[in-house]
This record gives C-alpha cells, sequence and structure tokens, in this order.
C-alpha cells in the first residue's frame, strides 16, 4: 500500500532534515507518495498566511511530515506553526522524551521515559492581544473545560493503552485560579475515570525543578498549551537536546509529525542539522499508518547509529553531516 502524505519542509534547518527524513523513510521499503509544499517566507508572505495550497494537501492527506518554520519575533505575521494546529484542531501535541541508547547525557545511570501531552490550540497561544493605552498591553489566556477535557483524555488513554503508571498534570493554579484552576477541575475529573492510573498534580515552578533534578519520576505529563511549550524545550535538554526529541500534533481527522525544535538559524544551510528528532517524528508516522514493522525498524536504526557513534551530528559530540548520519541510520536498516 501507497501512503499520501504531505510533505513540509519548511525552512532555516526544515529541508536540510527533511531530505534526510524522506531518504531513510524510504530506506524502510513503506512506499509514500509525498506531496511537497512550500511553508517558508516567500510562500508565507504571498499568501499573507498559510498558503492555500498547504492547506488543501493536508485536507487532502490527512497526513503531514513537517519541518520546523521560522516566525519573526515581536514583529510580522502570526506563527503559522500555530496556525495549522488551529486550522486543523490538532490539539493534542504529544512529545516523547526518551533517553537515546549510546548517547550520553548527564544521568548516566538514569532512564528517562516521558510523555508529553501539551494542549495545543489555546491558553496564551490564542493570539488574542490588545493595546489598550500607548504602552498598556493585554494578552489573553483562554482555558475552555472543552480543549481541557479532551487533552486529558487523550494523555489518559494514551497512558492505558501504553501501560503507563502515571500522569502528571502541571499548571499554575495558585495564581491563576479561574484559568488554571479549570485545566485541573478537567484533569481531575478525567483521572477519575482512570483508578488504574496514578494521578498526581505539580506547580509548573517546581515542576521545573523536579525535571531537573529528578526526572525518572515522569511518565506521562498533562500541560496548558505554554507550560507544555516551555517544558518540552526543558525536557530535551535532559536527553541530548532538541536534535533529538520527536514530536507529533493530533486532531481528531488530521495528524502533523514535526521536532520539538525550531528552524536553528544560527546552523541553518551548513548541512549539521541532527535530523533524528525528525526521523524519530517519522517514526511516529509510520506507527500512525501502521506501518508497525517499519516503525521497529527504524527505532533501532536510529538507536544502532548512535550506539555506534561514529557518525554523530556536532549538536551531540560529533563530526558529521546531516547526510552521513542518514547515511549511518540507512546502513543500519535491517
Ligand atoms: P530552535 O529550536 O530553532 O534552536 C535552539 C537551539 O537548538 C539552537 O542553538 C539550534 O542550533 C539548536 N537546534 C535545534 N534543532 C537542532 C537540530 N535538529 N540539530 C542541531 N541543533 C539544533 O529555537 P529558536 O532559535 O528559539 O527558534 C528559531 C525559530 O524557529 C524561531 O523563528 C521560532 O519561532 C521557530 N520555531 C518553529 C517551530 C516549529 O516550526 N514547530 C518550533 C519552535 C521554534
Amino acid at each position: 500500500m501507497t501512503h499520501n502524505v504531505t510533505l513540509i519542509p519548511g525552512d532555516g534547518i526544515g529541508p536540510e532534515i527533511a531530505e534526510a527524513a524522506v531518504r531513510v523513510v524510504e530506506a524502510t521499503g513503506v512506499k509514500v507518495d509525498w506531496d511537497r509544499v512550500e511553508l517558508n517566507d516567500k510562500t508565507i508572505r504571498e499568501a499573507a498566511g498559510i498558503p492555500p495550497a498547504v492547506v488543501a494537501s493536508i485536507e487532502n492527506t490527512r497526513l503531514a511530515l513537517k519541518g520546523p518554520v521560522t516566525t519573526a519575533v515581536g514583529i510580522g505575521f502570526p506563527s503559522v506553526n500555530v496556525g495549522l494546529r488551529k486550522r486543523f484542531d490538532l490539539y493534542a501535541n504529544v512529545r516523547p522524551v526518551k533517553t537515546v541508547p549510546g548517547l550520553r547525557n548527564r544521568f548516566e545511570d538514569t532512564v528517562i521515559d516521558m510523555v508529553i501531552f501539551r494542549e495545543n490550540t489555546e491558553d496564551l497561544y490564542s493570539g488574542i492581544e490588545h493595546e489598550v493605552v500607548n504602552d498598556v498591553v493585554t494578552s489573553l489566556k483562554v482555558i475552555t473545560r472543552n480543549a481541557s477535557l479532551r487533552i486529558a483524555r487523550a494523555a489518559f488513554l494514551f497512558a492505558k493503552e501504553q501501560g503507563r503508571k502515571k500522569v502528571t498534570a502541571i499548571h499554575k493554579a495558585n495564581i491563576m485560579k479561574l484559568a488554571d484552576g479549570l485545566f485541573l477541575r478537567c484533569c481531575r475529573e478525567v483521572a477519575e475515570l482512570h483508578a488504574g492510573i496514578l494521578y498526581n498534580e505539580l506547580i509548573v515552578d517546581n515542576a521545573s525543578m523536579q525535571l531537573v533534578a529528578r526526572p525518572e519520576q515522569f511518565d506521562v505529563l498533562l500541560l496548558p498549551n505554554l507550560y507544555g511549550d516551555i517544558i518540552s524545550d526543558l525536557a530535551a535538554g535532559l536527553v541530548g537536546g532538541l536534535g533529538v526529541v520527536p514530536g507529533a500534533n493530533f486532531g481528531d481527522k488530521h495528524a502533523v509529525f514535526e521536532a520539538v525544535h525550531g528552524s536553528a538559524p544560527d546552523i541553518a544551510g551548513k548541512g549539521i542539522a541532527n535530523p533524528t528528532a525528525l526521523l524519530l517524528s517519522a517514526v511516529m508516522l509510520l506507527r500512525h499508518v501502521k506501518e508497525h514493522q517499519a516503525a521497529a525498524s527504524l527505532q533501532s536504526a536510529v538507536e544502532a547509529a548512535y550506539i555506534d557513534g561514529t557518525k554523530l551530528t556536532p549538536d551531540v559530540g560529533g563530526t558529521a553531516t546531516t547526510a552521513q548520519f542518514a547515511d549511518a541510520v540507512i546502513a543500519k536498516l535491517g
């Protein structure tokens, strides 16, 4: 069977890692018909937002592998990354953060294996900002029962299906009593329906410290949008950095697979970006389309490349290029 998948290389390091991902996925033997669409500064400017060709392709395939896209800081168009998530109601941002076998991190004897469930459609990312008077700005944090319940359900369902033991809700309801209070009430409501799964709550500042001090205590993390975004990068730092942590955005009908990291302008065009995060996002995509054997082989091949350790990119201590790492993974495919 051939899978129709939208390929969004994005910009910055996106095209480099996307090319590596396409080569590696094709080497697994899975047949993919890639519909390549451009989402970058040029096409965003031309369309004054998300280009219609990108929307049409995802509407058609319902499935995308996406590289990062740069968003101007403080000026310019609203983020198309956030825009895509809203356009397709991709409410669950799922980011597995795992120790990579063979890759040294500061937790030598500790296995880190957590999965972040980040609400993906609201919170301070609703983009409702207002200049009340000159030099006074408000930014609205929107939390709804509907969005909070569905991300909580997604996290608990995942925990149940994957035999995970614990879900930790992360919040700041001591200060944002109404907004984070509602989020927590929804989490508790869903937790009560899953007596077999431990449920606890941590205030986001304490959670940050606990993550750095004792990451092994975490299993499934359940967070509103902004905390989920920040904690994802923090968690990536625990296991080797942004180069190795994948992700997926799930809605009820569509799914977009993309790494946690951004377009890394500091290394773009140098051919040294680590494609691991996008390759592992492709593993998630393969599982999603039930290509379980190919997903398992690709996961093992990536791990084998790290255990071998001779063709790693600079961010994880090596000297290899993006293409050389991709070749090493292909060589390890069974
Ligand atoms: P970033 O994730 O792009 O980079 C942070 C640091 O990590 C940089 O030093 C970078 O070189 C390094 N890094 C990231 N990915 C790497 C990889 N695969 N291999 C090796 N090193 C890697 O974060 P930033 O610099 O804050 O953001 C840059 C741009 O990306 C911004 O415009 C931001 O809006 C955008 N962004 C996009 C997405 C997305 O498309 N989903 C996500 C996050 C940020």
